[in-house]
């Protein structure tokens, strides 16, 4: 493509909505442009690049045998209300009425549309298992869209679904799927990391979570130095050391502690550690009230509260339920006379005692708490978050915290969809079955920004050469130097027939900008022509990842490119 002949309407400065770098970028380098909130036009550059991602999504599906469909994105109501997510799905799905006042909804995604499918087509065990897929806009309407493709209202997933007789034919189903993401984000040049996610009332390791890694991150994973193991932080298992105090501290004894509301607070007037103070919080799991005790210096994780109780919803304690539970004003509950028959422990706090806790009473907290002998302790459980201070829980290895922005799941559904809209079949002896399901999702959109997001320095855009738009900048330095204007031109025609994508910058400005827009435009290669260097017989070429410039001759150019550009390929991980 000839940059004369090309639409790359890149800016100087950066719009000031945009947040977070990959937004900023798209917009400056021309590749996206708002439509309206959290909605955007994909330009020529930002197309390239996203079709390169969804090219890569493609073949790998097809290589793993799923067949690709296209379903609508306007969908009946009367499906979600089969699923009861017409009721519980929230304010993120779009809802409308036609003209006969039917409703409908915009996808967010499609697990009731193939499931319908699936139902009117699939009869006989001899049809399982299958697997389809597509790539198509999906719209959740975000309260607060921003981040530009990070976090839009509309953007583009592939999302696939599974179907199998029984829980083995799933089980493999998804093991092919989950080997199938590791070629594609290893095919598409990213750092990622493959996290157990959580999978709720499923259980088992049947949900993981593909992560590009990102100091921009929107969600901390907890990963191990030694071992493969990684998960994100809901899901990541705390080990317990195992030691129970067997310490004795004196009596309880009550403290004032006038309008000290925060650990700190507490910590501070006191003159304890933070350490020494239990949390005691309160929830109401699926309408019955639960109370929480963990460390004051550590973080509850709900979703493992979630499951622990086993309840469908979690849900902090109201105000008004809280001073009636501890009789007292909020921030001084605490385990000692509390009136919740339920109380978990975090499994620490078996390992000491002599606690600071609140004393269900205005402005006064205790002190010399032991649990054992003063609380009435439910059981004790791994409820907290992972911290670096903890063991990896498969090795004992040392844990990190990178952040990490999700661009993949795959998920065993198990019967939920199946089951609820009556997707069967029949077994080899006529008997019915339910069909055991699997999902799948890519945000194709989102691992565009992702991969910004993760390859970036201040002049621009770093791509991997398997979705940059253009794998190479071909800059003609001097555009009204006809030698220099001629060599371009054969260069760009050769690379063309050698199947390399190239932007021929020939318009007729001056050289530093022409560099800032290749820098900023982020091709992994630069080939330079420049009068000076012709004179000499050589190109300047560069590799935007690493910076390194270095002189190519002229002469055998084809054959010391396509060497150049292998080891370009290669240190991103990939084959050229
Ligand atoms: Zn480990």
């Amino acid at each position: 493509m000839r940059f004369t002949q090309y639409y790359v309407p890149t800016l100087k400065e950066t719009p000031a909505e945009a947040e977070v770098i990959s937004h900023k970028l798209l917009l400056r380098a021309g590749m996206i442009r708002k439509l309206t909130s959290g909605i955007y036009t994909y330009l020529p550059m930002g197309l390239r690049a996203l079709n390169k991602v969804a090219a890569i999504v493609r073949e790998e599906m097809d290589r793993a045998g799923c067949l690709e469909i296209l379903m609508p994105s306007v969908q009946p109501a009367d499906l979600w209300k089969e699923t009861s997510r017409w009721e519980s799905y929230g304010k993120e799905l779009l809802r409308f009425q036609d003209r006969h006042g039917r409703d409908y909804c915009l996808g967010p995604t499609h697990e009731e549309v193939v499931t319908d499918l699936i139902r009117g087509e699939v009869r006989s065990y001899r049809q399982l298992p299958m697997n389809l897929y597509q790539i198509q806009n999906k719209f959740r309407d975000e309260i607060r869209p921003r981040f530009g493709l990070m976090r839009g209202r509309e953007f583009l997933m592939k999302d696939g679904y599974s179907f199998d007789r029984d829980d083995e034919g799933a089980t493999v189903s998804y093991r092919k799927m989950f080997d199938a993401y590791q070629r594609i984000f290893t095919r598409l040049g990213l750092n990622f990391r493959a996290v157990q996610a959580d999978s709720g009332a499923i259980g088992g390791s049947y949900s993981h979570e593909f992560m590009v890694l990102a100091e921009t991150g929107e969600d901390t994973i907890a990963v191990c130095e030694s071992c493969a193991y990684a998960a994100n932080l809901e899901k990541a298992a705390v080990v317990w050391n195992g030691e129970v105090c067997t310490r004795e501290c004196s009596g309880v004894e009550e403290k004032l502690t006038p309008g000290q509301h925060t650990v700190e607070e507490v910590a501070a007037f006191l003159d304890v550690d933070s350490k020494k103070i239990l949390k005691t919080l309160l929830f109401v799991a699926d309408g019955k009230p639960v109370a929480v005790l963990v460390r004051g210096d550590r973080e509850l994780n709900e979703v493992k509260l979630k499951n622990l109780t086993g309840a469908t919803e979690v849900e902090m304690a109201s105000p008004e339920q809280v001073r009636k539970w501890t009789q007292a004003p909020v921030g001084f509950a605490g385990p000692v006379g509390l009136g919740v028959e339920t109380v978990y422990a975090d499994l620490e706090l078996q390992g000491d005692t002599d606690w600071v806790v609140g004393a269900n009473k205005g402005d006064t907290h205790l002190v010399h708490v032991d649990l054992k002998r003063d609380a009435k302790v439910t059981g004790y459980a791994d409820l907290r978050d992972i911290t670096l201070d903890d063991p990896c829980p498969e090795c004992g290895g040392t844990i990190s915290l990178p952040e990490g922005i999700e661009v993949g799941h795959v998920f065993k559904l198990g019967t939920k969809y199946s089951e609820s809209m009556n997707a069967v079949y029949l077994d080899e002896n006529g008997k019915e079955k339910t069909i055991i399901m699997g999902c799948y999702g890519i945000g194709v959109s989102r691992i565009v920004a992702a991969s910004i997001e993760q390859n970036n320095d201040k002049d621009g855009m770093i791509f991997p050469p398997s979705i940059a738009p253009f794998e190479v900048s071909l800059i003609a330095l001097n555009a009204k130097d006809e030698q220099v204007m001629a060599t371009a031109e054969e260069l760009y025609e050769e690379l063309r027939s050698l199947g390399v994508d190239v932007l021929l910058d020939d318009r007729k400005e001056r050289p530093g900008f022409k560099f800032k827009d290749a820098d900023l435009l982020g091709a992994p290669m630069q080939v330079v022509v420049g009068s000076k260097g012709l004179e000499r017989g050589i190109l300047e070429i560069k590799n935007r990842r690493t910076g390194d410039k270095q002189e190519m001759d002229l002469a055998g150019f084809k054959e010391a490119f396509m060497t150049w550009r292998k080891e370009v390929y290669a240190q991103w991980g990939l084959e050229a």
